[in-house]
């Protein structure tokens, strides 16, 4: 309260204390756009925002990561500008609110996040999720979570510029404590699985690596998702290749590279639907095998993965009580996620570090987390 007087100065209003869950996602990648399924989880590292409403229109940012203030009128329309940095993610989100007409009020917020950023936990989610959440609460409005996913996704697409699926705002938004969401991101189907690992542990491994050319390569997987497909439909009628059945794509797609990129969206959305099963089932063991395998594809065929990423899943899954292991999130750094016994964590944190540390000169960070509720406030 001291720290956000000090930033904002005193005001008459209380500050009230908002939390938003990152997210990671267990099973699933790169086929959300190919018309299968995702398996995240809301997490327990995320960002928390202390908000105080005010009595004019005006909505003043900090966040603890930055030196950069923002403020705008919401009397004058908000426009994208380079110069406000981080600012543009929750700028982006309260353009939307404003263009819809939602009588939102001025505001001061300030940011905290435990959450570490630009590393595929979602934190450009986290932020727009919670300031649509603080702005439409403090208005007095009950949030329609799904509503407020796809604004935000909208918001990073076109005020960002960034060319995102709905998973993250949707995990952001819609996380329940102890559970995975079954989230097919095309039709917006979606389920709650219970998150139940017996005396496994969910442990996420930051790379610390930084992502290169990953949007340039991101573009040329969809390019060649959508030349598979083009190339099965001149044959079959299927509307995305996760509907495609494996005969048919090894007749239509000759050119290797091709058969690669589409094999791995067909065995991915096998081991998506087999986690699920296996989740529900209380069998952790199929849940990691699932996990390796999923790696493996992602690393060999879909060429996602880097060095960094395949030595910590090695690392990872040479220790005793590591059950899977596999990169998350789109690849070409970001995390690791794996399922680790909780009486081997010690030993698994040390190694992994280590031998991380040797083999690239990076430092990697481990955190033990759990599945949390979505968006709310303390
Ligand atoms: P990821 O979503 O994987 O963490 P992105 O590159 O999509 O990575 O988003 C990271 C960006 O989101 C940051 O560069 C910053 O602009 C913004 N951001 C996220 N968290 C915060 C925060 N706590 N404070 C300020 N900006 C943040
Ligand atoms: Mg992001």
């Amino acid at each position: 309260m001291q720290k956000f007087n000090q930033i904002f100065g005193e005001g008459k209003h209380p500050i009230r204390t908002f939390f938003a869950p990152g997210r990671v996602n267990l099973i699933g990648d790169h086929i959300d756009y190919n018309g299968g399924m995702v398996l995240p989880a809301a997490i327990n590292l995320g960002i928390t925002a202390q908000v105080r409403e005010r009595d004019d229109d005006i909505i003043r940012m900090r966040s603890a990561m930055s030196e950069k203030r923002i403020e705008i009128d919401l009397k004058k329309a908000i426009e994208y500008s380079p110069s406000a940095g981080w600012g543009n993610y929750p700028l982006g989100v309260i353009r939307l609110l404003q263009m819809t007409k939602m009588p939102i009020k001025g505001a001061d917020i300030f940011f905290n996040s435990t959450l570490p950023i630009g590393s595929g936990l979602s934190s450009s989610a986290a932020i727009e999720v919670l300031t649509g959440y603080v702005l439409m609460t403090l208005a007095g409005f009950e949030v329609d979570r799904v509503a407020m996913a796809l604004l935000c996704q909208k918001a990073e697409n076109e005020f960002v510029g960034v060319n995102c699926g709905i998973m993250d705002q949707f995990a952001v938004a819609m996380g329940k404590a102890g559970h995975a969401i079954q989230l097919n991101c095309q039709s917006l189907d979606y389920q709650h699985i219970p998150f139940n690992i017996g005396d496994f542990k969910l442990v996420i491994i930051n790379s610390n690596k930084e992502r290169e050319l990953a949007d340039s390569k991101y573009n040329e997987r969809r390019a060649s998702c959508e030349k598979a497909l083009s190339l099965i439909k001149e044959k079959y009628d299927v509307a995305n290749l996760c509907e495609a059945e494996f005969p048919m794509i090894m007749e239509q797609v000759k050119d290797p590279v091709l058969l690669a990129r589409a094999r791995h969206v067909w065995w991915e959305n096998q081991y998506v639907h087999e986690a699920i099963e296996a989740l529900q089932d209380g069998d952790w063991q199929t849940l990691g095998e699932s996990m390796d395998a999923s790696h493996l594809s992602l690393s060999n065929d879909y060429e996602v993965s880097c060095d960094e990423l395949d030595i910590l899943v090695d690392a990872a899954r040479s220790v005793e009580g590591c059950i899977g292991a596999r990169m998350t999130g789109a690849g070409f750094g970001g995390c690791v996620v794996a399922l680790v016994h909780e009486d081997a964590l010690t030993n698994f944190t040390s190694y992994v570090k280590e031998r991380y540390q040797k083999n690239t000169n990076l430092e990697a960070d481990v955190y033990v987390c759990e599945a949390v509720e979505g968006v709310r406030e303390l």
